[in-house]
């Protein structure tokens, strides 16, 4: 139902407009976003699994450790990540990332409390799946949803300063969470809630977006 989309033509003028196209670039390249319901991320899907001459040992173990997220046992929250720690005093999308947890899929974040649930769900995931889950985009910053705002269809992304990637409380998701036929969807459809996690009704038809997922404990 959603396709990819085009991106807006930025008009400015034509230097500014160059440093405007490397950095958006850099956006699209690093962050896959609502909207975007591409199965893979980038550089997944592609690991060496074909007959291709054999690497060495280590080779092989470098390649595996770098192209899957598999093997290793889910991570625990941080002992520095604090369910407690408040970030109420911020404004959407204004969350100092240190104020937020790492997850373990890293370079993600989320609010402690959303956090330290997400680590119990990755968990559960992983017991079932054999793999951590894939998370493709988590906290967002005003200014990059203001971008993906303004690059999507109407109604496609929310306003900047109204999304729960904002207060750092929602996930987008992937490796198979993105299509609603998926097993993967399916068990995170009758488990997550045990973890405080829900797919929102909206996201079932209006936008459609299987990968959004949101913790819903303790929201105002
Ligand atoms: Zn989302």
């Amino acid at each position: 139902m959603i396709g990819r989309h085009r991106r807006k033509k930025i008009e400015t003028a034509p230097v500014l407009s160059v440093v405007l196209a490397g950095v958006f670039a850099g956006s699209v390249a690093l962050a896959p976003l609502d909207g975007d319901s591409g199965d893979e991320g980038a550089g997944r899907g592609n690991s060496a699994e074909a007959g291709e001459t054999r690497p060495t040992k280590a080779a092989a173990e470098r390649t595996e450790r770098s192209s899957r997220r598999a093997d290793e046992p889910p991570r625990k929250a941080p002992d520095d990540c604090d369910p407690s720690k408040s970030t109420a005093r911020y404004a959407n999308g204004r969350i100092p990332v240190d104020q937020l947890c790492e997850l373990p899929q890293g370079g993600e974040y989320l609010r402690a409390d959303a956090a330290v649930a997400f680590y119990k769900l990755n968990a559960a995931y992983h017991e079932r799946f054999g793999d951590q889950m894939c998370v493709r985009s988590s906290y967002r910053g005003y200014n990059k949803q203001k971008r993906l705002y303004e690059s999507m269809p109407a109604g496609m992304a929310a306003r900047p300063g109204n999304s729960k990637h904002g207060i750092g409380i929602a996930v987008d998701l992937c490796d198979g969470v993105q299509r609603e036929s998926s097993p993967q969807f399916k068990w995170l459809e009758d488990n997550s809630e045990k973890y405080g996690w829900i797919h929102p009704k909206w996201a079932y038809s209006s936008p459609y977006e299987p990968w959004h997922w949101e913790f819903d404990v303790g929201q105002e």
